[in-house]
This record gives C-alpha cells, sequence and structure tokens, in this order.
C-alpha cells in the first residue's frame, strides 16, 4: 500500500514538472511581428474625402440573389463607371479587365515580373435586405449616410469597405509616384455572396491560364481587429484567417404512406423525418482541436494569464476541458467541430391529409480534416432510416481549404503591417479558422500564403449587423484600413 502511495505520488510529481516544464516553455510569438516603421495617422495620413467615398459606394445596389436570379447588371455598371472616374490612376495604369462579365481585375505590373505575385481581394456584391425590414434601420441602407462617426449601409463592412480601401490606396500610391517591385492584383469579384463561382473562380483560373502558380500573398476579407469575441481573450486581437471551413448543405427525403388522418399509422412521415433531425442534433460531430484552432491557441496562449496559460500550453492533458469551455459558446463550437444546422423543414398540405413526403435540409459547415462525402456518410450513419433518402442539395459542397502557412514571410508580414499602422496599440496578433466561407478559397489548393483579414474594428453587435440590419463601418476603421493597404503594399517589396 505504502509503495503503491509512492508511485502515485512519483506520478503526480512527475505530471506537475512535466505541465510546468511546457507552461515556462510556451514563448510568446508576438515579437514575430516586429514593427520595422512607424506609420500612425499622423505619419502618414488617408487622402481626404475617402470615408465620403466608401458612402457613395454603398449607394449602388449590387444585391446577389441566389440563382436563376441573374446578377444586378445595370448597378454593377454603374458601379464600375463610378469607380473609372473616381479612381482615375488606377484606371488607367492598372489596366482593368472584366472577368465572368462583371468581376473586375486589375494588373499594377511589377518592376521584376519574374517575382511571385500577390492579390488582393474584395467583392462588390452584397446580400439583400430582408424586404419589410428597411424600416428598422437607423440610416437607409442603400442611402450612403455618414453619422455619428459610422458609414451606414448594406456593405460598409462587407465587403465594400476593403474593395475602396484597397483603391483609395492604390490611387494615392499612383499619385506619389510608387511603383512595386512585384506584380500586384487587385480582384473584385461580383457573385462572392451566392458562392463565387463566376466571379473570385474564373479569376483565379484567368491567372492559371496565364502561367502564375506561385503566390507571395493572397490577402481576402474574412478576418478582423476584434474586441472580446476570442473565448477567453479580454484585449484586442487581430483575427487573421488562415484556413476557411467546408460547406453542404443535405437533403432528406421521408417517405410514408398517405392518406385520411382518422386512421393514421404510429409515426408519419412528418413524426419520422422530426426523429431523424433530433438524431442529428443529439450526435454531434466530434470536436478537435487542431489546424488553424490550434494554432491560434499556440499564437494567444502565452499572453493569457498562468491559469489560462496553462491551460493552453498543455493541451495533451487539458484538451477536454478546453473543448468544454470553449463549445460553450456557439462562435467557440463551431471552430472545433463541423456544425449541424437543421435550417429547413418542408410537409404537408392540409390538416386531414396524411403527408406523404416530408423534406428537411441541414447545412453542415465542416471542420478542416472532414470532407463533404465523409460528412455524408456519417449522416446517412446517424439518419439510419431506409424510409429516408440523404442527398446533396442545391448542388453545393465544397471541402474546407488547407491550412496556409503561418510560419512563412507573408503572414509575418501582414501582422508587422498592422503593428507599423497602429504604433502604441496592444493588439494580440493570431491566425483563426473562418467558420464561414470566402473568395479565397479559389486560390487556398493554389498557394500556401493565403489569408483573410481586413484591418477594422468589430466588437459588440458588429457581427449581427453583417447581413443583417444596420450594417456599418467606423470612419476610424475605413481611415485605418487604407493606411493598411498603402503599407501592405509598399511591404510587398521585401516579401
Ligand atoms: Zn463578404
Amino acid at each position: 500500500m505504502k509503495r503503491l502511495f509512492a508511485l502515485l505520488g512519483l506520478v503526480l510529481l512527475v505530471l506537475i514538472a512535466v505541465v510546468s516544464v511546457r507552461t515556462l516553455l510556451f514563448g510568446s510569438r508576438q515579437g514575430e511581428f516586429a514593427p520595422a516603421a512607424d506609420l500612425g495617422a499622423t505619419a502618414d495620413p488617408v487622402p481626404s474625402g475617402a470615408a465620403q467615398r466608401l458612402a457613395t459606394a454603398l449607394t449602388f445596389r449590387t444585391v446577389s440573389l441566389p440563382p436563376p436570379a441573374p446578377p444586378a447588371r445595370e448597378e454593377f455598371r454603374a458601379l464600375h463607371l463610378w469607380l473609372a472616374s473616381t479612381y482615375p490612376l488606377v484606371h488607367q495604369q492598372l489596366e482593368p479587365e472584366p472577368v465572368g462579365e462583371l468581376s473586375l481585375l486589375y494588373t499594377w505590373r511589377g518592376v521584376d515580373p519574374t517575382l511571385p505575385p500577390v492579390v488582393l481581394m474584395g467583392h462588390q456584391d452584397v446580400v439583400p435586405v430582408i424586404p419589410g425590414t428597411e424600416d428598422r434601420w437607423t440610416h437607409p441602407p442603400f442611402d450612403g449616410v455618414i453619422a455619428d462617426g459610422w458609414i451606414w449601409g448594406r456593405g460598409a463592412l462587407d465587403d465594400k469597405a476593403t474593395v475602396i480601401a484597397i483603391l483609395e490606396a492604390a490611387e494615392s500610391l499612383l499619385a506619389e509616384g510608387h511603383r512595386p517591385q512585384r506584380t500586384i492584383y487587385l480582384a473584385f469579384g461580383h457573385d462572392e455572396e451566392v458562392g463565387g463561382a463566376n466571379g473570385a473562380q474564373k479569376i483565379a483560373g484567368l491567372l492559371e491560364s496565364r502561367r502564375v502558380t506561385d503566390y507571395a500573398l493572397v490577402l481576402d476579407e474574412g478576418g478582423a481587429i476584434t474586441q472580446g469575441m476570442v473565448p477567453g481573450v479580454d484585449g484586442t486581437t487581430a483575427i487573421i484567417g488562415a484556413a476557411e471551413k467546408g460547406y453542404v448543405s443535405l437533403e432528406l427525403i421521408a417517405t410514408a404512406q398517405g392518406g385520411h388522418s382518422s386512421t393514421p399509422p404510429k409515426s408519419t412521415a412528418i413524426g419520422i423525418l422530426g426523429r431523424a433531425i433530433t438524431r442529428l442534433e443529439d450526435n454531434p460531430f466530434p470536436m478537435r482541436i487542431d489546424g488553424a484552432t490550434r494554432s491560434m491557441f499556440e499564437f494567444i496562449g502565452p499572453e493569457l494569464p498562468l491559469s489560462r496559460r496553462l491551460l493552453m500550453a498543455n493541451l495533451w492533458l487539458t484538451a477536454p476541458l478546453v473543448k468544454k469551455g470553449m463549445s460553450s459558446s456557439n462562435g467557440g463550437a463551431a471552430s472545433l467541430r463541423t456544425t449541424t444546422a437543421a435550417t429547413m423543414f418542408n410537409a404537408g398540405i392540409k390538416d386531414n391529409v396524411l403527408p406523404i413526403n416530408a423534406r428537411a435540409v441541414v447545412n453542415f459547415r465542416i471542420l478542416p480534416g472532414e470532407t463533404v462525402d465523409s460528412v455524408t456518410t456519417r449522416v446517412r450513419e446517424i439518419v439510419a432510416d431506409e424510409r429516408i433518402e440523404v442527398g446533396v442539395a442545391f448542388n453545393l459542397g465544397q471541402d474546407p481549404t488547407p491550412m496556409s502557412d503561418v510560419e512563412g514571410p507573408a503572414f509575418k508580414m501582414i501582422g508587422r503591417t498592422l503593428r507599423e499602422v497602429l504604433p502604441g496599440e496592444e493588439v494580440l496578433i493570431t491566425p483563426y479558422l473562418v467558420t464561414g466561407g470566402t473568395d479565397a478559397k479559389y486560390y487556398a489548393s493554389r498557394s500556401r500564403n493565403v489569408f483573410r483579414f481586413l484591418p477594422v474594428f468589430i466588437g459588440g453587435d458588429d457581427m449581427g449587423r453583417v447581413h443583417g440590419t444596420d450594417e456599418r463601418v467606423s470612419v476610424e476603421s475605413v481611415d485605418l484600413a487604407i493606411r493598411y493597404f498603402r503599407q501592405l503594399v509598399r511591404n510587398t517589396d521585401g516579401l
């Protein structure tokens, strides 16, 4: 008995020693983004009137509706004319060409055409305002109002702020006579909100057909400077998307006998399908800490107070605890597992008629490491009912992207550039897993330097405003984004 206690004590001591050493060795990564220049708002001011130009861009109703609805051609064309007159140097010197009819590709030729190029991405289209909700907006969604330090309107954050900030940066640098060392493409899709197949996908294909096979950096929307959005972190954190979840909607169709509701079977098609949905909700996909999420823990963990740092440094032991903590928020859970969301359910035509079919659609956002096929297979296993057919709905299936290289120069340059335009600010920099989708996915198989980040401040209820009511961006954020892209273009010379 004594020996047993001694052994247990020894095991405990070894455990404490390992946990302590690992915590001590869990060093900060933030020094990797040390600024090389100090370019605060006074050192490198933005062109005047930029906020007003973004506000004007919001008045074009470049709304994407799901197919088969055609694109809002007239609105896109009007936007293009306005862009050409508003950014004359860009349009004279960067050879804009339409791709997929309404997307725009600009080529800023570098001094050395042999260097791998950079792609700066954004999208021109916006999601619709749900009919009937227009009057809930503080300022009308397409009026381009600036008030109280904010620019209000659909597309303010998603994603015209990106498009305008990039164009403002390019126009002002051209006016200063800047010429980049490597070629920089500006690529603005027109159908990101409906998948990007006619825009970003075609642009990526076009570049490939021109033998562009290696990219120094591809930068799109999909990250921001956040406050209180990373579970367990109180401070300001710049989250830079390093991978993107996949996407599939599965259609479940239950078939049962129809007939008169006065003599029903034990279960109708609705009951059969309802139980299948319940089984799916009761059997969520397993949680995993790896890929971009694990990497986020490595960049943020060392900056946390001791108790949390200890957890992050010892995931081999603490993973179950960390998973439990993270999954208490929906956003945290989404970064650890493939999510299951039943989004549509249709059945029945009359109160006294037994339905022959019931149909549901369940949307899955797929964690890297799983695929459309593996998710479909698991769903069939859980449903396990021969009366229910399971298939891919709307022909939409997208595997998760591979993870980009967060140890390489492109990622470090993104963080360093932010530090350079935000001198004196305490901002943690970290990669993360994008739980939504972006146009950048079309480059993810072509380059390991694909990242998703726009330096705007996001906090409180801002995420609910994206695709929702009262979308807005602060004038301060737009100024920062323009200064950021100016410095980023300069910094691509050193990549
Ligand atoms: Zn977007």
